[in-house]
């Protein structure tokens, strides 16, 4: 603590990202990374030609890379944002759309940087309890409130909110902007991306980190209608002008443009997460429906979540555990390789 910080640095508590071990060979299911590498077209873009020009700034605007979102959600180029990860994206638009306007509804359990913005652009907040068995029913969403944010699959559950839901959401609250944060939605869920053109109070917000296998370039996007577009943007211009370094505009597009290699990894992961469903299941573990490349699983009776983590821990499996009101007793699994996947199945099954 130095006599220099402000009060909001005194008091805020800063996100605690999942553990990247320095160790190598311990098996990383705690942070939902791609178990499979990006796409081999963005190797190619690493040229000594894409070296060289790394003198010169990058384009301010990833003119390349927003146009190929825009083709790929079939959206106008004005209606894409793009941002150095959407951890990013997420706290520019914190800062122009909810900071001074009113409070933010979110559920209880959900994505811990919601908070964190939460406390650093002083926007009050109020908690909507997910129902009993962890579904998210946006018919709860009554309050008063200038934004509603939550993941879409939600997070650490993997649960899914159905799509005519969000529309009616957006229909029943046209004064209220709702984001949907979409960082695991081609895993098995419904993308709001098609409401854009329909709702001026919708933002979509998705990430290269997950699905993409780019979490190590920091490549986040939005999608909304052009005002909405232009206010982070208005935020962009005002913070950092070259968000996007000219490797991470590159490797994002050529992993873009590459939907064969994307579709496989997607039904890769989706298929290893139901075998690995299906055996835990099998051995007594209460395993909440995914549509996210991880599972949200209670071990059975007798068996204390923490204590498995760090049993994992020493086979060098890692895993995500929330020593959280309401989910101490689950663990959250990201879906690895088939092989990854067995050696955990195995350790498992010894610990029973
Ligand atoms: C991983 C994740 C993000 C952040 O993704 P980055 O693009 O890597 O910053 C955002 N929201 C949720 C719910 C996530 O799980």
């Amino acid at each position: 603590m130095s006599k220099f910080w402000t009060d909001v640095v005194r008091q805020i508590e800063p996100y605690v990202p999942g553990e990247q071990p320095k160790i190598t060979g311990l098996i990383k299911l705690n942070t939902n990374e791609s178990p499979y590498p990006p796409s081999p077209a963005v190797a190619k873009t690493v040229d000594s030609d894409a070296i060289d020009l790394l003198r010169l700034y990058p384009d301010p605007n990833a003119t390349e890379l927003t146009q190929a979102l825009a083709d790929y959600y079939q959206l106008d180029f004005g209606q894409v944002f793009v941002g150095n990860g959407s951890d990013e994206v997420l706290a520019q638009l914190f800062m122009a759309f909810f900071q001074g306007r009113g409070q933010l509804l979110y559920p209880d359990i959900s994505y811990s940087f919601y908070p964190v913005y939460c406390e650093l652009f002083g926007v009050p907040a109020t908690t909507i309890p997910l129902r009993d068995d962890f579904s998210l029913a946006l018919d709860d969403y009554q309050a008063d409130a200038a934004g509603i944010i939550f993941p879409n699959p939600n997070a650490p559950t993997g649960m899914g909110v159905a799509l005519d839901h969000i529309e009616a959401l957006l229909r029943a609250r046209p004064h209220t902007l709702v984001v949907v944060d979409e960082a695991y939605i081609d895993f098995g869920g419904q993308s709001a991306a098609s409401l854009v053109p329909h709702y001026d109070n919708l933002l979509v917000v998705q990430t290269f980190s997950k699905s993409r296998a780019l979490a190590g370039m920091r490549v986040g996007f939005a999608l909304g209608q052009r005002d909405l577009i232009e206010g982070l943007e208005r935020v962009k211009n005002s913070f950092n002008s070259y968000p996007l370094d000219r490797l991470a505009q590159r490797a994002a597009t050529a992993a873009l443009k590459d939907e064969l290699y994307f579709q496989a990894c997607c039904a890769k992961v989706v298929a290893t997460r139901q075998r690995m469903t299906d055996a835990l299941t099998d051995w007594g573990f209460h395993v909440l429906p995914s549509q996210a490349n991880f599972i949200f699983a209670k071990p059975p009776a007798g068996i204390d979540a923490e204590t498995l983590a760090s049993q994992l821990r020493e086979h060098k499996i890692l895993v995500r555990y929330f020593k959280r009101e309401r989910i101490s007793d689950y663990l959250r699994i990201s879906v690895g390789t088939d092989e990854q996947t067995d050696s955990l199945l195995n350790v498992v099954e010894s610990l029973l």
